[in-house]
């Protein structure tokens, strides 16, 4: 019978054998943001509708045509989250963690939700790893979100990766610069977009990322904010020039770069790919000083940056990255008769305790099959249980990459036994693990 559900559009099933791809960039993630002082913070999947509103913008393409948006009992809407920032915030906020001294670092790891015409690269349920740091207003701290993304990039083993940045200024730096593209723009109003039309009044900063071909030819001699910063903008951009320099990170200043979102100040980047062609941004991030004032929290200068795992995946795999391979089975016990396999159950279980990956038959298969499975699933060793096996309480080891067999216990001895085989397997095969006994002399405690 077939099944007749399938899965939603613009949605992904990550397979048991795929996971490892996940796992490995999950925690080079982690582990960088970690070192950088970031901690983890959980928020909910969804929020009052309300939340996104006042943080993303209300002229967005995000809040207008793509959110996933409930109605409850009463009159309150809610939205699944399309981004993690809004939601991160309202929790600091409101958890009273900016009381907790300043700078605070967050990160999280999400999935986001949004109504997009799907195709490839553009999920309508996709994943974002994302930092916050609140409450520091210096250069040095956008200087230091950026090399924490180049840390990863260079952890996952990403190439061509290039970082744009540019400076959009402060609210009134910027409102000399609208000031100055609506008077561009206005001669074309009759050839925009009809969505531009609309955003000339209200936004015109977001007629520089419309995506049609014509009003991009329109902007192409549009203004540049970098020749209407203010003073201290001015110095606050140079300041992280300076600090990138310092850490030798490459960057070009992209005036064009505005971001989608409404709550940005001051520095926007991009880490940008040129292996997954025009969805090549890989990470994005920004200043939003306003932003924590904006939702009811004491004003705060704020910065952070999202990271879209499913697009970082897709260039690993396009450039052929490799990823930490997941554990194989250390040992299968492979059994024939009613009695052998309960010692199997038996010796599965006090190895288990032992922190040993174990597993037995559990479908009922002869003794060929379970050979075949235990080759399959990669069992480092396998032992064959069977009368005579059980009769003299020994059976034969055998190390499946070498083909070598040994004898060892079924009874107490078998710890011991399993344990020096072990070990020496792991000396000869695993560089990692002899560095390791290496770093305690000569490793055997002799
Ligand atoms: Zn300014
Ligand atoms: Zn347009």
């Amino acid at each position: 019978m077939a099944l007749n559900v399938k899965r939603p559009n613009g949605t992904q099933d990550v397979v048991p054998n795929e996971a490892y791809k996940w796992h490995t960039v999950e925690s080079v993630v982690r582990d960088s943001a970690a070192q950088f002082g970031f901690k983890e913070i959980r928020i909910p999947t969804f929020e009052e509708t309300g939340l996104f509103v006042r943080s993303v913008g209300d002229t967005t393409d995000v809040v207008q045509k793509e959110m996933y948006t409930v109605s409850s009992s009463g009159d309150k809407t809610y939205t699944l989250r399309p981004e993690g920032t809004a939601g991160t915030i309202r929790a600091v906020i409101e958890n009273g963690i900016l009381n907790e001294g300043l700078p605070q670092k967050v990160f999280y790891l999400l999935s986001c939700f949004r109504h997009e015409k799907a195709q490839k690269g553009r999920l309508r349920e996709f994943h974002q790893f994302g930092c916050e740091m609140l409450g520091s207003a210096s250069p040095a701290a956008d200087a230091e979100m950026i090399a924490l993304v180049h840390i990863i990039m260079q952890r996952l083993g990403l190439r061509n990766i290039e970082l744009n940045l540019n400076s959009i200024g402060c609210p009134e730096c910027r409102a000399k610069y609208r000031e100055a593209l609506k008077a561009y723009f206005e001669p074309h109003r009759a050839e925009l977009c009809p969505t531009c039309q609309e955003r000339l009044e209200k936004n015109p900063l977001r007629l520089l990322d419309c995506k049609s071909a014509e009003d991009q030819a329109i902007a192409k001699d549009a203004p540049l904010i970098t020749d209407y910063l203010c003073e201290e903008c001015s110095a606050h951009f140079e300041g992280l020039k300076k600090n990138l320099a310092i850490m030798g990170i490459e960057y070009t200043v992209n005036p064009r770069i505005v971001r989608g979102l409404d709550y940005y100040t001051r520095t926007v980047f991009e880490f940008i790919s040129s292996d997954i062609g025009s969805q090549g941004t890989v990470c994005g991030g920004g200043r939003y000083d306003g932003l924590i004032e904006t939702l009811g929290g004491k004003p705060t200068p704020a910065l952070g940056f999202a990271m879209g795992l499913e697009r970082i995946l897709l260039t690993l795999e396009s450039q052929g990255c490799e990823f930490i391979e997941e554990k194989t089975c250390d040992l299968y016990l492979a059994s024939m008769g009613d009695k052998a396999a309960e010692k199997a159950v038996e010796i599965a279980s006090r190895m288990r305790e032992e922190g040993f990956f174990v597993e037995y038959d559990l479908v009922g298969r002869g003794l060929k099959a379970q050979m075949k499975y235990a080759d399959k699933i990669k069992a480092k060793y396998v032992v064959v249980i069977g009368d005579s096996e059980l009769e003299s309480g020994t059976a034969k080891l055998k190390n499946m990459a070498s083909g070598e067999q040994t004898d060892i216990s079924l009874g107490d001895g078998l710890l011991d036994d399993f344990g020096a085989q072990y070990y020496e397997m792991m000396l000869s095969t695993d560089e990692e693990f002899r560095s390791f006994v290496e770093s305690f002399g000569d490793g055997q405690g002799e």
